[in-house]
This record gives C-alpha cells, structure tokens and sequence, in this order.
C-alpha cells in the first residue's frame, strides 16, 4: 500500500481530512497560464491530488503536477529571463507563432510551453463529482461524434494508436464542430491554428504507477474523472473566442 502523500498528511493532521473532497484553492485567475505579467505560474489543482483513486492514483497525480507540470513552468521562466516576450504575449500567440521564436530556444518552447498549455487544460476539464455532457456540448457530440458511446470508443481508440508520448485531443473549430485529433509529445492545437476542447494525457508518466504498459484501461477509467461543466463553459468560451488555454 502506498504511504500517504504529504497533502493527504496534512489534511489529516489538521483534521480537514473530511474537507478533502472540497476544492483546495480558486482557479479562475490561476487557469490564465500568462497573466502578462513576465512570469508563468503553475496552476493549483482545485482538487486533492487523491480526488480520483482509483481510476488515477494519488502519487501519479502528486508527481505529475508537481513535478513534470512544474518542470515545463521553470523551464518556460527560465526562456523568459531572456526572450521576455514569452510570458508577456498571450500563450495562444506564442504558441500559435512559434516560427518567431528564437531558432535556439525553438524546440524548447515548442516542449515546455505546449507541455503548459496542455497540462493546464488537463487538469481544468477534470474533476469530482464532474456530472454529464448536456446542452450545446452534448448537441456537439451527438451531431458531429456519433454520441456519446461511439466518441468515448472512438477517442480511446486514438488515444491508443498515438505512438510513444503524446495527446488525444477533441479539437473544437469556431463554429463549434468537434473531432478527434492526437498529437505526439508536447504538441497542442494551437501550434497549427486549431483548439483543444478538451483531452487527455498518453505519456506513461500520466498512468504507469497504476496501469503499467495497459494504457488502454487508464482511457478507459480517465472517463471517471471528466468535469463535464468545465468543458461546457469551454465549449461556449471557443464558440465566442475566448478559450484561453
Ligand atoms: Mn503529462
């Protein structure tokens, strides 16, 4: 058995531990990855790493934000230090323009900043208590996935396909149709003008402590941890433009 983690450690001592299904901190200025203010943050989970044993275990979710999440933000702040226009430009232009960024930072920019944007998508569309697709989302998939039955097959099926590291995606375009791309590594939409809706992580370090090599029972059991009212409030922002992430 896995020893508890620090958070959980904490929330016991303090006698919180029955406050641990209750959002940790605010996230809404937090989820802006570049508040134009010359720095990039990593965003607080608004969950308790342990929010979704046992479809993802506590230590995976502990390692993966603060360590792999938290990588891609100091890496991004060193690049800073020197090319400032990084943090300053909003992270849809950078990543939408990487040809602008210096050739010698390029690759690094391309990794760490997508490896920000796309961690900080994840970890917003998922959640307790994350209910179901309804309203113009659930319309959106019925209408351009096949439904409900047919996406989920359909998107782990990608998911599994993608070769090595990388991310499924439901790609979201202006008009609101969605569809089902994967990108390897660190690659997000934005990179060739299009925008994530929502997806999910495929690099081993987001399911081996669990899975091990059965990366198609970690698509399978990630269902259990979608916040379905975050990717509705996700769905309208891209409708009108305003997706951030
Ligand atoms: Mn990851």
């Amino acid at each position: 058995m896995l020893s508890m983690s620090r958070r959980q450690l904490m929330f016991a001592a303090t006698g919180m531990a029955a406050a641990v299904a209750a959002p940790r901190l605010a996230f809404a200025q937090a989820a802006t990855p570049t508040a134009g203010n010359g720095a990039f943050i990593l965003p607080p989970l608004t969950y308790p790493v342990n929010a979704f044993e046992p479809n993802i275990d506590a230590r995976t979710m502990e390692i993966h934000h603060d360590k792999h999440h938290a990588a891609y933000v100091a890496n991004m702040n060193t690049f800073a230090k020197d090319t400032p226009m990084l943090a300053e430009k909003p992270l849809v232009e950078v990543l939408g323009n990487l040809s602008s960024v210096p050739d010698a930072i390029r690759t690094g920019v391309r990794n760490n900043l997508g490896g920000h944007a796309n961690h900080t998508m994840f970890w917003q569309i998922m959640g307790p208590n994350g209910g179901k697709p309804e309203g113009e989302v659930l319309a959106a998939i019925d209408r351009d996935l096949g439904g409900m039955e047919k996406f989920q097959t359909d998107f782990n099926a990608a998911g599994g396909r993608q070769f090595g590291s990388g991310w499924v995606f439901v790609i979201v375009d202006k008009s609101g149709k969605l569809s089902i791309e994967t990108r390897p590594n660190q690659d997000n939409p934005i990179m060739d003008g299009k925008r994530a809706l929502m997806g999910n992580d495929v690099w081993e370090h987001a399911y081996y402590l669990t899975y091990q090599n059965r990366r198609a029972d970690y698509l399978k059991a990630w269902w259990n941890t979608v916040n379905w009212t975050k990717i509705g409030e996700r769905y309208t922002a891209a409708k009108a433009g305003t997706l951030a992430v």
